[in-house]
């Protein structure tokens, strides 16, 4: 269903545009040898190209260029055997250049695009205008000291991707969506760790509002948002507030504004700048990037599986439905943990399990996939105990949460609670025959007609039994004995 907001004139659409900037792993920067490792020391790693220091050269990192070419490809899109770097030329205290290194009319990747899931199953391809490769800035810190601020130049020369989406957004739900993917692709890459609390994924959030089959109007672009969740509300309060601008007869003027989550609004920060207020010229320290096509080919051939095709792979070999795929391939861990549980066994079971008892039990222990109490193996191994009817699957569960708390496996688990599962159908007509006197009102209710109370006594013979009945063989007994 679109997604509308309701104004005091009528209905009106959200058109919206993110540019996401993605912080590159690589060991040293962009255009010098210093650590890029987050947490360091304050401007203990800083060279002087990243200082800004008179008549220093940049020297560009081949492994930034191949970060840059890898995450174009994982997006579709064309790689620029020729691009070029500009300088970006404003002040900020923490630039001491006084100037960007940016990529700007020539970016390493063109148009592009990304697949969308969204909560209605439907899906819809974004498209990516462009990925270009720049330097960040260092940063300032205003709460060390009561009178003055602080530079810490460590990020200073980081090198980033900024990748630019088409308006083709309309909602904060697809917004949410576009973001989720984009960070799980690069992170499948392993080109951008998306860790947004550290600040490696940024989003800038261009937003609009149109009735539905008008030309776009004025965006306002709401800067540095740094969480999924702060992105969908920033939309919908600077949507709404553009609404409310409209209607009044007022205009909305492009502008960057700030998204104060606590207050759960937008404010302006500054009326928006044109291109060519940053006098935007081609570095003369630096030759334009000229590409080899054999090495982009070859970045091609080393890239790993990504989460769509993944997907479409687990529908087909393991049978399972879209949701259950798209929800395990987000993560390459989930993915792979699925893959050795579900491997030789019955797929769709696999997936229930681990999204299931094990996302619950990761949950509940604070724990990710990586250091889970209970391994593929493991739990495969105790999958495999119902496949051959040692367990029935109430058992199992039981068995699951010893195998969270203990770390034992399945199988000695059984062992020692004795919860093999009852076959013997001398032991199981006995239960149904104490269970049958045992509830003489019942019986004859049944009897006369009220067949419901079928599973009253199924659950009554399996409590006899401590749970251990085989299900199948317990119906039977009743069927006949009934
Ligand atoms: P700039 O570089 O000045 O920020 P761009 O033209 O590169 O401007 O656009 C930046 C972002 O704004 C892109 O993500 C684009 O999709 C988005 N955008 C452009 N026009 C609109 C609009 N009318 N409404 C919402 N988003 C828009
Ligand atoms: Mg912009």
């Amino acid at each position: 269903m679109a997604y509308v907001i309701e104004g005091a004139t009528g209905a009106w659409e959200v058109v919206i545009g993110l540019e996401v900037h993605a912080q590159v792993i690589s060991r040293a920067k962009l255009f010098s040898g210093a650590a890029t490792e987050f947490g360091a020391e304050p401007n203990s790693q800083v060279s002087f190209v990243d200082a800004g220091f008179p008549g220093m050269l940049p020297v560009l990192n081949r492994e930034c260029v191949a970060q840059a070419v890898r995450t174009g490809l994982g997006l579709d899109a064309q790689i620029n055997l020729v691009s070029r770097f500009d300088r970006k030329n404003y002040f900020y205290a923490d630039l001491p250049a006084g100037y960007q290194i940016s990529q700007y009319a020539h970016p390493v990747v063109g148009a592009g695009r990304i697949e969308i899931e969204l909560a209605d199953g439907t899906s819809k391809a974004i498209g990516v205008t462009r990925l270009h490769l720049e330097q960040d800035a260092g940063k300032s810190l205003h709460d060390q000291h009561p009178a003055k601020s602080m530079i810490d130049l460590n990020r200073a020369g980081v090198a980033l991707m900024e990748i630019v989406s088409e308006p083709d957004l309309r909602s904060p739900e697809e917004a949410g969506a576009y973001l989720r993917k984009l960070r799980s692709i690069l992170r499948y890459l392993g080109t951008c760790d998306g860790n947004m609390e550290e600040g490696s994924l940024r989003a800038d959030v261009n937003v609009s509002v149109r009735r539905h089959g008008e030309p776009f109007r004025t965006r306002c672009e709401v800067k540095n948002v740094n969480s999924v969740r702060f992105v969908m509300h920033a939309i919908e309060a600077e949507a709404t507030r553009q609404v409310a601008v409209w209607e009044a007869g007022g205009t909305v003027d492009q502008e960057t504004r700030l998204y104060d989550p606590a207050r759960g609004e937008t404010r302006s920060m500054r009326s928006k700048e044109d291109a060519h207020d940053y006098r935007y010229f081609p570095d003369p320290d630096l030759l334009p990037l000229v590409l080899d096509e054999a090495w982009v080919a070859g970045l091609k051939s080393g890239l790993p599986e990504l989460p769509d095709a993944k997907r479409a792979r687990f529908m087909g070999e393991y049978g399972l439905p879209f949701y259950d795929a798209a929800v395990l391939v987000v993560e390459q861990a989930t993915a792979d943990f699925y893959e050795a549980v579900a491997r030789g066994r019955d797929g769709k079971q696999a997936a229930n399990w681990v999204m299931g008892d094990l996302f619950a039990a990761l949950n509940r222990t604070g724990r990710g996939i990586a250091d889970s109490p209970v391994s593929a193996a493991a739990l495969g191994a105790l999958l495999d105990l119902m496949a051959d009817a040692t367990i029935n699957g109430r058992i199992a569960k039981e068995v699951f949460e010893a195998m969270v708390e203990t770390g034992e496996a399945a199988e000695a688990i059984v062992t020692r609670k004795g919860l093999r599962q009852v076959t013997d159908t001398g032991a199981i007509d006995a239960a149904v025959a104490a269970v049958l006197a045992a509830h003489g009102d019942k019986l004859a209710e049944y009897r006369a007609g009220k067949d419901k109370l079928f599973g009253f006594f199924v659950g009554q013979v399996m409590k006899a039994m401590a749970g251990k009945g085989n299900p199948a063989l317990v119906n039977e007994a009743l069927k006949r004995a009934l």
